[in-house]
């Protein structure tokens, strides 16, 4: 017998691939971890110490549902990404000992209200409500990382409207999955449940209502979401 005063939140979740369901607990999100994204936003690449942002677990999109425009903006991005998926966390993990955390991948939007975020990097503001609102991370379903293999070495690609906008590799990355999950957990305790986007490569770009978005990351389920 609870003693809530109102019934709790629900449990957010994300299907697995073949069966069942991973309940989510936060979602951690590096920023400019692919060097050409880094210079398309006006940074240099080389000089910057992993940062992270986060979204509410709630801001997840699963099933290929469409994606509702957001409010408050007129300049939505798509930022393709792979997602990390930790089933053991800790604090201070070794690089060496990070691989053993994670649990699965699955294929991430980070999608972005762009011009709000561009003001609040000039005001010195948080991200918060550019990179946090609702239904702002569209998810494909999760595969569980011994059926997924390495994930060292995976193409990126995301179409709009069946027009490649934004292609890399995982390979790419400036911080590895596993120097990105040590680096974070020196930071905050990790739990099994937490998701890590693990940043974009370059081409992101702005999408409007009736675009088809399609990201696919090496073999995982591809991720299809309608801007409605
Ligand atoms: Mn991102």
């Amino acid at each position: 017998m609870s003693d809530y005063v109102i019934a709790p939140p629900r449990i957010v979740a994300v299907p697995v691939s073949g069966g069942g369901s991973f309940p989510v607990r936060r979602i951690f999100c590096v920023g400019r971890n692919y060097a050409e994204h880094a210079r398309e936003m006006g940074h240099d690449p080389s000089r910057e110490a992993p940062f992270f942002f986060t979204k509410p677990a709630d801001a997840l999109l699963t099933g290929g549902a469409d994606m509702p425009y957001p409010p408050a903006t007129g300049d939505l991005h798509f930022e393709l990404e792979l997602v990390v998926a930790l089933g053991r966390g800790g604090v201070d993990i070794a690089e060496m000992d990070a691989p053993a955390c994670v649990w699965g991948y699955a294929v991430g939007l980070d999608m972005t209200r762009r011009d709000m975020q561009g003001l609040a990097k000039k005001a010195g503001r948080p991200w918060d409500m550019s990179k946090g609102f609702d239904l702002s991370a569209p998810i494909g379903d999760l595969v569980p990382a011994e059926r997924a293999g390495s994930m060292a070495n995976a193409a990126l690609e995301l179409r709009v409207n069946g027009t490649v906008r934004q292609s890399s590799d995982v390979a790419n990355m400036i911080w590895s999955v596993a120097e990105t999950i040590s680096y974070l957990s020196g930071l905050v305790r990790l739990e099994p449940g937490d998701l890590i986007f693990t940043g974009t490569p370059e081409g992101v770009g702005a999408v409007g209502r009736g675009d088809v978005l399609e990201g696919r990351v090496g073999a995982l389920p591809a991720l299809r979401t309608r801007i409605a």
